[in-house]
């Protein structure tokens, strides 16, 4: 039920016509009816017309998230039960990535009209992440949902560091419904032509985000078409994802690096969970930098390199220092690749667009007298969809490389 009424400043309702979830605090003035934060609210125009539903947060940027544009529609349990549902049909009936050992992202916040809420499916379970407070103190009625729609085995919550300042939201990790499973969840992703496919032991209630990165799902295979008979880096290889489709495509050797312990340790665990003997993979915990340093230093080359590193920039002040990141990757990695090698750029950073890290690869490529060719410029898969209202769902860029000397 409505308990407050939002007012907007003149000229500020034309991008939440359109869809666009986030209401901004410039873009309010003023607040009638002293809504609590979860608050369901109505936000109406400069001229009084209603423009959308949402639920407020005070203490959020995002002070009012819009879930509905219909004035007769209650922001309740019927109503997110058939978001949740139309989340879930696009995944096991278009899609079809809900099965017996099978991962997918089954809810996409904003990509999904429910702005807040993330499920991942792995197996028989779920993981839930909330990044809005008004969805999070809604998480029982959100269970309840996934648990009919579902049925899974148990249901974990995952929270995002840095979740509690930005919306005032303090939340236990844990298992909300169900069992536990026994330990590491086994997940099978898809080879190329037809070879076996690649298995992943996922980590739910200790792995990184919600285990493991579901998002790069098709890069991986993408990459994998051009790693046969080469040598591959893998740098920030997490659990090992690129590399271990790579070999499963007939690279010849995977070298995979990154700072985590815990995700060198999952790496080998794949590793030999697929077959794959010390002879063809061999995982080293290192910075990156100074390991593709070290490699440069002792004449190594490389047939094909990922670069997938973590979210350099999450505000605007720090895409400068990203972008500089960036291009010290990209030179190194120039430095190592062998004549028509392959470079796998990553980026997972929104605030970083396409055109930036074309344009970084040029710089690059000009530098160092090398000719590039873009293969392939590619995004998120379709289970992460991009809501064309909202193209802050877009974050993803992978660009695949080939460089000439
Ligand atoms: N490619 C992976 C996902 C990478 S996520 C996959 O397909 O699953 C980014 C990874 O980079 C994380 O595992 C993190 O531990 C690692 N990392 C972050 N900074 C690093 C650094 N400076 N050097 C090496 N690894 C780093």
């Amino acid at each position: 039920m409505t308990k407050g009424h939002v007012h907007l400043h003149p000229r500020r309702a034309k991008p939440l016509y359109a869809r666009h979830p986030w209401v901004y605090p410039a873009a309010i003035a003023s607040v009638e009816g002293d809504p609590a934060d979860g608050d369901e609210v109505d936000v109406h125009a400069h001229g009084g017309a209603f423009v959308a539903r949402g639920l407020y947060n005070s203490r959020s940027r995002l002070r009012v998230r819009l879930y509905s544009w219909d004035a007769d529609q209650p922001l309740d349990r019927a109503f997110f039960h058939h978001r949740v549902a139309e989340a879930v049909r696009l995944r096991r009936d278009v899609l079809r990535l809900v099965g017996p050992n099978q991962a997918c992202r089954l809810v996409f916040s904003e990509g999904d009209g429910l702005s807040g809420l993330t499920v991942d499916l792995y197996d028989r379970w779920l993981v839930v992440q909330f990044t809005s407070l008004a969805l999070a103190l809604r998480r029982e009625m959100f269970a309840d949902i996934l648990a009919d729609l579902l049925g899974p085995a148990g249901i974990y919550l995952r929270t995002e560091r840095g979740v509690g300042k930005l919306e005032g939201l303090e939340l236990q990790d844990g298992l909300l419904r169900g069992n536990a499973p026994p330990g590491p969840v086994l997940i099978r992703e898809p080879a190329l032509n037809g070879s076996p496919a690649v298995e992943f032991l996922v980590d739910l209630a200790e792995g990184q985000k919600t285990g493991f990165y579901l998002d790069q799902r098709e890069n991986r295979l993408a990459a994998a078409r051009y790693a046969k008979g080469r040598r591959v880096l893998d740098a920030f290889c997490y659990s090992g994802g690129f590399g271990l489709t790579c070999l499963r495509a007939g690279a010849n050797s995977v070298v995979g690096v990154d700072s985590s312990e815990a995700a060198i340790q999952l790496a080998r665990l794949n590793a030999a969970q697929n077959g794959f003997s010390g002879e063809k993979v061999a995982y080293h915990k290192a910075d990156v930098f100074e390991f593709m340093q070290e490699a440069v230093r002792c004449r190594e080359r490389f047939g094909l390199i990922v670069l997938d590193p973590p979210k350099f920039a999450r505000t605007k002040s720090a895409v400068e220092d990203a972008l500089r990141g960036y291009r010290r990757l990209l030179t190194l990695a120039q430095l190592l690749l062998e004549p028509e090698g392959i470079l796998v750029l990553c980026c997972c950073s929104g605030l970083i667009s396409m055109e930036m890290l074309e344009d970084l690869s040029a710089q690059v490529a000009a530098s160092a007298r090398r000719t590039v060719q873009l293969l392939e410029r590619r995004g998120q898969p379709p289970d992460h969809p991009v809501v064309i209202s909202c193209l802050e769902s877009a974050y993803l860029k992978c660009l695949i490389q080939r460089i000439l000397v």
